[in-house]
């Protein structure tokens, strides 16, 4: 299928030419024929599965420019609305609908005055909104579609409450919701039943690692986990690196760490604890290459698009399998060749086991060749390759 065939606009479709799409992804040409159609959808779908122009291109197609707030998308954290603010932009290029961007941690004043002269999509973090619409700046009435995105880390975050009263500030007759959560717990099943109507569901899960991406496991004792992490990074020859961390810590530590070891300039750090500015400093930094590696807390980096990454480098093993499927991802992207080092440790075997059964297969371990390692049993498990046991010789087994 093209993207031509799916009954997008001119100035629409000569943006996706513009960005070098040749094809639709999966998520994309079930979702545009729906979201054109007008109908609520609610997807599972996470990013780098191209989520983003699977809504933000229909609906510029739909809309026409007023200079009100006709399309409304939430999104959790500050950089996922920047980064979605910029998509809009990108995607709207040819046309005249303009894009506002509300969020926190930085004054009122452009924002309102950008409200003021008039948007027809507002990309927003949920506090900062429900603010503007307290101060007189935000109108919800003329709001003819809104995206809730990312609503499982929304939930994740508290804002349910939150979302649920800009769900009801906005019309209810004649609006398209579209909701987007890579997984869906018992609480968002309902949430959504209450905020959807009839919706046409889109699952695209990503069960599966990229056959460009190669991955393992790194058994290591506990002691040394800091130790095998700067053999790994020292050994390994990277463009770029991205490193996760379970906590805002962890991610300090890492980076002090990386730092002292000689990657002083290399290195940046991202977190909820650090400043928004700085934040999007290490972000931008990290795409235009001048940080090598990032150190992120899954917080702060997930969903976030980077492209090309060609090492990420699990601290801990992730806690959810999706978040394993999700981070080493990042290296996989357009066909780009990917390596995957995820740490692991005793007390994390659990996890370790949850992800090969999420993935149906068995993570290589892998040994860091010259590393002075200090026994531990996790050293002995040698990957064996996943199998049945096998009758024994000489008919059925008693
Ligand atoms: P998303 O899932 O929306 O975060 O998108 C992930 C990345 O895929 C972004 O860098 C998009 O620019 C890119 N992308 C989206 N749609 C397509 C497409 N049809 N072909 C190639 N790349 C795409």
């Amino acid at each position: 299928m093209t993207f031509e065939e799916l009954g997008l606009s001119a100035p629409v479709l000569q943006a996706v030419k513009d960005c070098g799409y040749t094809a639709p992804t999966p998520i994309q040409e079930q979702a545009i024929p729906h979201v054109l159609a007008g109908r609520d959808v609610i997807g599972a779908s996470q990013t780098g599965t191209g989520k983003t122009a699977a809504f933000a291109l229909p609906i510029l197609t739909r809309l026409q420019h007023t200079g009100r707030p006709q399309a409304l998308v939430l999104e959790p954290t500050r950089e996922l609305a920047d980064q979605l603010a910029e998509a809009f932009r990108t995607y709207a290029a040819h046309t005249d609908i303009t894009v506002g961007l509300l969020y926190g941690g930085v004054g009122y004043g452009q924002q309102a005055d950008a409200l003021k002269k008039g948007v027809d999509v507002v990309v927003a973090t949920p506090g900062r909104l429900v603010d503007h619409f307290y101060r007189g700046n935000m109108k919800f009435k003329e709001v003819k579609t809104l995206v809730l995105d990312e609503v499982d880390r929304m939930t994740d975050m508290g804002f349910l409450p939150i979302v649920r009263k800009i769900v009801n500030l906005c019309p209810w007759d004649g609006r398209q919701t579209l909701f987007f959560s890579a997984t869906m717990p018992q609480v968002l099943q309902g949430f959504a039943k209450w905020c959807l109507t009839d919706p046409y569901e889109v699952a695209i899960a990503r069960h599966e690692v990229a056959s460009t991406i190669s991955h393992a496991f790194y058994p290591v004792g506990l002691d040394q986990r800091d130790e095998l992490l700067l053999a790994l990074v020292k050994q390994t020859n990277f463009s770029n690196m991205m490193i996760f961390t379970r906590t805002r810590k962890e991610a300090d530590m890492v980076a002090n760490m990386l730092s002292r070891s000689g990657w002083g300039k290399a290195v940046a750090v991202m977190h909820s604890d650090i400043p928004q500015k700085e934040r999007m400093a290490a972000l931008r930094g990290f795409k235009e290459d001048k940080y090598r590696i990032l150190v992120a807390t899954d917080v702060a980096a997930r969903g976030i698009d980077i492209n090309g990454v060609s090492h990420v480098v699990n601290y801990r093993v992730p806690e959810n399998p999706e978040d394993y499927v999700h981070r080493i991802g990042r290296t996989g992207r357009a066909e780009a060749q990917g390596d995957a080092f995820t740490l692991l440790t005793a007390d994390e075997v659990d996890f370790a086991k949850s992800i090969e059964i999420f993935l149906k297969q068995k993570v290589e371990r892998r040994k860091l060749e010259g590393f002075p390692y200090v026994y531990t049993a996790l050293l002995d498990e040698d990957a064996p390759p996943l199998r049945k046991p096998r009758p024994a010789a000489g008919g059925r087994r008693r």
